[in-house]
């Protein structure tokens, strides 16, 4: 046996492994900055050295120029500060994308700016190609009146539109998305909704409640071609935003259209996109040879299952009914969307087949039959490193926080969920089960590994509201004091980890990922301040200067 002090001994000085002894120099070298690795054995270090797409050395600027040859770009950081790419580990991407592609009328002031916003997207969009948005507020406006089709008709007759209202329930209609849907005078109202019509009877464009999908059914699904510019619009946010990594649940189509973008050389973050957890196994087997499971920039991942509701909707599986006074119902334990005897079966089938499972559960009750299946099946299968994970874990019963590390179960969580979420969360919980609410902080102390994200576009893509949510527990404006649930805040650290190597962990992805160390990818980010030394109205602000994945620079803040 080597004594253990030799061998480490050895293998640090291959980590710091000398240009003299390594012969080829560095593509691209990084000096004077304040890099932070997330590596505990190197902490900071001042500069890097990347060659081929990977980091080949870190150390002091003086070391590093060790690897500088007569070809060798070197970036002076000037004391910027370095961490490894966010790693957004659950993301509905090409759902965000396709959102993107779409108008946004959200918090328009007036019907003009209303009509502004779709004027100045209309070169997106072919004449006869559907335009479709949402979130008009008319009551935001002056005018205080009901948009028409007559509003759409003057940002263009060539163009069928319908523009839902923020709340969902009644959308407006152009006159050729009308005339498409062939909606006249006469046309009665459907069951459930009504077509509002003016004095002289005439359909005004406004559809409410189940008169919109007269429209809605016409509009066609999403085109391959749609679904790449979608992917591009949200690509170029991610980048802006020092995202080099997602981990996705999107459609297979969204899947292929990554494809044709990555065969194109478009693609500027990884992807690992998941499979849907109940298809019949033969077919997930399929997709799995079809997607391909190694490539590193675009490979199939874990099964994706959701086995509850959510809380805003009141549909999480919870072990005790929501607080009544919050939810209108005495007895209201939300909805669990599998049997735990059907999950088991499935969890242990699929796990034998060699699948990571990541399961959405939301409520207690769904956590703790979840953590069921997950047990159940390492008793039959006795599969050492399975990695399954819990989506979201938004409520979890102090009992089970120690489950997740007994049974190596990695919590995926959304840390700015909580930023939305704080207004409603602890009147529908009650006061004696709070607690249980996006304990990070308790997950930590359990020993439990976190991978953390978005659920965008259920909220903003941006990873600096995660780590102001990590920091304070408070919303963006500020309050309530102190922060809601205090004792669940965590570190910059232990945030910027699990947003980074926690999140390349869950998806195995670890030993290429996640950490700024030679032999790991050169997906880093340059940001404009140092977010471990900053406030969290800092860390909120922060921008990204430099995204770089794979050695190559996808972002530069002009
Ligand atoms: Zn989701």
């Amino acid at each position: 046996m080597i004594p253990l002090r030799i061998l480490l001994i050895v293998l640090l000085s291959l980590v710091f492994l000398p240009a003299a002894q390594a012969g080829t120099p560095a593509e691209l070298v990084f000096t004077n900055g304040h890099i932070y690795t997330v590596d505990p054995r190197l902490g900071r270090v001042e500069a890097l050295a990347i060659a081929r797409g990977k980091i080949i050395a870190v150390g002091t600027s003086e070391e590093i120029q060790h690897w500088v040859g007569p070809d060798t770009k070197v970036i002076d950081l000037e004391g910027k500060f370095v961490m490894p790419g966010f790693n957004d580990a659950h993301t509905h991407f090409g759902s965000g994308g396709l959102g993107l592609l779409s108008v946004n009328v959200e918090g328009t002031r007036s019907l003009a700016e209303f009509q502004e916003r779709i004027r100045v997207r209309l070169p997106d969009f072919q004449p006869g190609e559907w335009i479709v948005g949402r979130g008009w507020d008319q009551s935001l406006w002056p005018e205080n009146r009901m948009p028409t089709r007559a509003d759409l008709d003057a940002v263009s007759a060539a163009h069928p539109m319908l523009f839902e209202r923020v709340d969902g329930h009644s959308s407006v209609a152009s006159s050729l998305a009308l005339e498409r849907a062939g909606i006249t005078r006469d046309t009665p109202d459907p069951e459930g909704g009504a077509i509002v019509r003016d004095a002289d009877g005439e359909p005004t464009g406004w559809l409410k409640e189940n008169a919109v999908g007269l429209v809605q059914k016409l509009i066609p699904p999403p085109t391959r071609e749609q679904r790449q510019r979608g992917h591009l619009l949200a690509l170029a946010e991610a980048a802006r935003l020092g995202i080099t990594s997602i981990q996705d649940n999107s459609d297979w189509e969204d899947f292929l259209a990554l494809r044709t973008l990555k065969e194109e050389g478009k693609l500027t973050l990884r992807v690992t996109e998941w499979l849907p957890f109940s298809a019949p196994l033969d077919r997930l087997e399929e997709m799995r040879r079809q997607g391909g499971a190694t490539d590193p920039w675009l490979k199939t991942g874990a099964l994706k299952g959701v086995t509850d509701g959510s809380g805003g909707s009141l549909s999480a599986a919870m072990l005790e009914p929501f607080a009544p006074e919050a939810a209108g119902t005495p007895d209201n334990r939300g909805i669990l969307l599998f049997d735990p005897g059907d999950l088991k079966k499935m969890v242990i089938d699929r796990e034998a087949a060699g699948f990571q499972i990541n399961l959405h559960a939301i409520g207690d009750r769904a956590n703790r039959v979840v953590l069921d299946a997950f047990e159940a099946a390492r008793k039959v299968n006795s599969r050492p490193n399975t990695r399954h994970r819990i989506e979201h874990a938004q409520f979890v019963h102090r009992d089970d926080f120690p489950r997740f590390k007994e049974l190596g179960v990695i919590a995926s969580m959304q840390p700015s969920h909580v930023l939305s979420d704080m207004r409603w969360a602890p009147a529908i919980l009650g006061p004696a089960r709070e607690y249980e609410a996006y304990a990070w902080n308790s997950m930590l102390e359990a020993g439990a590994t976190l991978a953390f994200g978005t659920d965008y576009p259920v909220e903003p893509l941006s990873p600096f509201r995660g780590l102001y949510a990590c920091l304070t527990r408070e919303a963006e404006a500020g309050g309530p004091e102190g922060g809601w649930l205090p004792e669940e805040k965590i570190s910059i650290g232990d945030c910027l980890r699990a947003y980074t190597w926690g999140s390349a962990f869950g998806e195995f992805e670890d030993h290429r990922k996640g950490t700024l160390a030679p032999g790991k990818f050169a997906d880093l980010i340059v940001l404009s301040r140092d977010v471990t030394r900053s406030t969290p109205a800092e860390v909120l602000r922060t921008e990204v200067l430099l995204t770089m994945v794979g050695g190559k620079i996808v972002y530069e803040k002009k």
